[in-house]
């Protein structure tokens, strides 16, 4: 079952038994537009490459919508549709006020220079703006899969150089650099956010106890597969609350230690041009899947979908598996793991530290003004960087919560991911009666 079958799947078993009428529950469900772009680019070489790229837009039930920009050579349609429908689910869930979207561009980033990921990267800028398709009450992209503040901020460049210097501009896009507008906070937020939902999840004594852990993250033995944005900022403040990484998996290989590994020296040894596989103090293995299926206490996959799926379910032997990246599970693979008592603690829920910080940055573009310059002043004033984690903080906390009290009013009958599409669901249904249907 591919990605975007699974997303339909969880839909339809979450949407049963919610009194959602037939005829909204196919419009909440449904992508609104998807573009198939294709345009040319001029490589360093001089010669011309033709570049596809996609652009999903789920749901316009509120505006803007929101969701990354992926650079990936396996990107496809419905991986974008897919990815876009996650993205209004979780603002929903989160109470972030955005409606889903997504761009995918086919393209291995290490395949190309940086002066050419430059033109790709402001040629589909101008293909979107073309189109209507970008701008702050229209879609407001972020970093993705491969991509980084470096994309982010050529987007903002070739957005105001397009509309006209608009005001405005900077909140086109999330994710930038600070100089550009960007918030503090934002590079880490997805992986913080990943660190908070688990430590609620352990901090629960009684979930805990079922599973025959102990109650805290202090001690608990993880491993991480991708060692990106997502992956490396999870292991850092996981590793930094008392948790063990035990194990991280590239694509090129995996490496493992039981008495855990340090985030910070791996990810020194990778920046100085270092293979995962030749860092010092750890076992290595070729496989990127070796470790993968070594026991532990959380599985954190934050490297892209379907990497859990019918093939390899039965090998998986962690007790929590945290899901940083979008989709990494397959429906399957979902039923049969939680089935045999594992918790999975959901994408939609999850990653969303990343959303809920770019929503900060957009309203601090819009308003012009740094958190906390004008309403927190005096002796006890909060930094920006405060003031962001902890509003990540609570915002994530509460949507724990509301998750929680859907398990317990359903019994425990319910997994958090059941949990999660629902309360999405119900929240989307609602917007959408308010309104009249019509936006
Ligand atoms: P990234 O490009 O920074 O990192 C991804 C990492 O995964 C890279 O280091 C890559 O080499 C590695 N990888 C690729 N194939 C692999 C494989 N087969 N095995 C192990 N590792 C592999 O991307 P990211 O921003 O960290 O995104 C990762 C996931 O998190 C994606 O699913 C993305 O949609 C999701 N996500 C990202 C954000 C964000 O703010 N960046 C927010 C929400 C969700």
């Amino acid at each position: 079952m591919n990605f975007l079958q699974t997303f339909n799947h969880f839909y339809d078993s979450a949407v049963k038994h919610l009194h959602v009428p037939k005829g909204l529950s196919e419009q909440i469900k449904s992508c609104d537009s998807v573009y198939h772009l294709r345009f040319p680019i001029t490589l360093d070489n001089g010669q011309i490459k033709v570049i596809d790229a996609w652009h999903g837009e789920h749901s316009h039930h509120m505006s803007p919508l929101k969701g990354g920009i992926r650079f990936s050579s396996v990107v496809n349609e419905d991986e974008v549709r897919a990815l876009a429908s996650l993205m209004t689910f979780k603002c929903a869930l989160v109470n972030v006020p955005f409606g889903g979207g997504k761009g995918g561009i086919k393209i291995d980033a290490k395949e190309f220079s940086v002066s050419e990921l430059e033109r790709i990267t402001r040629r589909y800028t101008f293909e979107l703006h073309s189109r209507n398709s970008l701008g702050p009450n229209t879609y407001v992209p972020a970093t993705d899969y491969g991509t980084t503040s470096r994309e982010m901020s050529w987007i903002y460049s070739t957005f105001k150089t397009l509309s006209n210097s608009n005001i405005d501009s900077a909140a086109s896009v999330t994710s930038k650099n600070i100089a550009q507008g960007g918030v503090k906070g934002r590079k880490e937020a997805t992986g913080r956010g990943v660190f908070i939902g688990l430590r609620e999840l352990l901090d629960d004594k009684e979930e805990m106890g079922k599973m025959g852990l102990k109650k805290g993250l202090k001690g608990k033995s993880v491993i991480i597969q991708g060692f990106g944005n997502v992956g490396y900022h999870a292991a850092l403040f996981l590793h930094d609350a008392g948790a063990k990484i035990v194990g991280i998996c590239e694509y090129n290989g995996s490496i493992s230690n039981p008495k855990g590994l340090e985030p910070r020296l791996v990810k020194e040894h990778l920046k100085n041009g270092g293979n995962l596989t030749d860092y010092a103090l750890c076992t290595s293995f070729e496989d990127p899947y070796s470790v993968f299926y070594e026991e532990c206490d959380i599985l954190v996959p934050a490297a892209l979908e379907e990497v859990i799926n019918e093939a390899n379910m039965y090998k998986i032997k962690a007790k929590i598996i945290a899901e940083g990246a979008n989709g990494p599970i397959t429906y399957e693979a979902d039923k049969y793991l939680s089935k045999n008592g594992i918790i999975i603690l959901p994408d939609l829920y999850l990653n969303s530290g990343g959303v809920i910080v770019s929503y900060f940055e957009w309203l601090k573009n819009l308003n012009h003004v740094r958190w906390g310059r004008v309403d927190n002043q005096g002796e006890n004033s909060l930094k920006e960087i405060d003031l962001i984690n902890n509003a990540l903080n609570e915002t994530m906390c509460q949507a724990f919560n509301e998750i929680k009290t859907k398990r317990v009013k359903h019994k425990g009958a319910l997994t958090y991911r059941e949990a999660a599409y629902k309360i999405g669901i119900e929240k989307i249904a609602n917007t959408y009666i308010e309104m009249g249907i019509f936006p």
